[in-house]
């Protein structure tokens, strides 16, 4: 029978948690978002961002600039809030306008206050093994989600479908460092439904229609990271959900999957900065 991984029901347990967790401090985290331009999609999420962390108690300051602000602008202002005391975390909202270098914006940001652990000493410790600050939230929320449900990683042969930094990669490590068996698959990528049919957890982050009922084995886990608007406007994930659900053993819907998780370990990241930094 498959089971369904509800990532809502996990968000609200962690957040209820987290929530309590704070109560106990006078002092409270400030996480500082900047955010670039008027793009919606990003305005939603740090809307998001905004409204959970101010409902666990946690200050929560959306810094926005205009899409043609100068990359020396966000620099000095890093620099600033990586200096402030009361800031305890950092994080600027992807994707940027394309004149601004977004390694060099991110590379400024402390690896003690980067929230999403993308600057390069979070993602270097975590490749070489040394524990990084924080651990980027997606892959984070995916690892908590498959441990919440006891789903056995260890020589476990994990396909994942996408290579971005801030999902492909660093879930790849996290799962080796599990002792998963990885592959990463991606545009270039020959014969892919040769790859995914080996996969006992099959993890897709591309952002589109990619894993149909012909690229999965019986009984694997799927793990749908993709999220898009279809031809009618209706939200979707890279699996088609409705044929693939009842041959798997465990699935994310989308909405509902790994969406919550993100956000949860947004604000677990937070707290988790806040306290290394008491
Ligand atoms: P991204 O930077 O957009 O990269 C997409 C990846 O998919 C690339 O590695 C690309 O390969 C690969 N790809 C594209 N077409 C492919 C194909 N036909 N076959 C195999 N691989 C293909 O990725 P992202 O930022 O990780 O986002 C991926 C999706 O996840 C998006 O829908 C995004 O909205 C969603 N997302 C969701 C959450 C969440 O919390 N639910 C969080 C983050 C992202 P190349 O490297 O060769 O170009």
């Amino acid at each position: 029978m498959t089971v369904i991984l509800d990532g809502k029901k996990l968000r609200d347990k962690i957040l209820e948690e987290l929530k309590t967790r704070l109560e106990k401090y006078t002092l409270k985290p400030t996480l500082v978002v900047i955010l670039v331009g008027d793009n919606p999609a990003s305005r939603i999420y740090v809307n998001n961002k905004k409204k959970t962390a101010e409902n666990l108690g946690i200050n929560s300051i959306v810094i926005n600039y205009p899409s043609d602000v100068s990359e020396q602008v966000l620099l000095d202002k890093i620099n600033e809030l990586n200096t402030d005391k009361n800031v305890t975390a950092i994080l600027v909202q992807l994707p940027l306008p394309e004149h601004i270098d977004k390694f060099r914006v991110i590379n400024a940001i402390s690896p003690k206050k980067d929230v999403d652990g993308f600057t390069p000493e979070n993602s270097g410790r975590l490749f070489t093994g040394e524990a990084p600050y924080v651990y980027p939230c997606t892959p984070k929320g995916i690892i908590r989600l498959l441990e919440e449900y006891n789903i056995p990683l260890e020589g476990r042969h994990a396909v994942i479908v996408g290579r971005s930094n801030i999902v492909g990669k660093p879930l790849a490590q996290m799962l080796l460092n599990r002792n998963a068996t990885v592959t990463i698959c991606h545009s270039h990528t020959q014969n892919l439904p040769e790859i995914t049919k080996t996969a006992d957890i099959l993890v897709s982050a591309v952002g589109g229609k990619i894993i149909g009922i012909n690229m999965i084995k019986s009984n694997c886990v799927v793990i749908d990271v993709g999220i898009f608007k279809d031809e009618n406007g209706k939200t979707r994930g890279d699996v088609d959900f409705a044929s693939i659900a009842p041959l798997t053993s465990y699935i994310t819907p989308v909405p509902g999957g790994v969406g919550p998780m993100t956000i949860a370990m947004l604000m677990s990241n937070t707290v988790e900065l806040f306290e290394k930094n008491l």
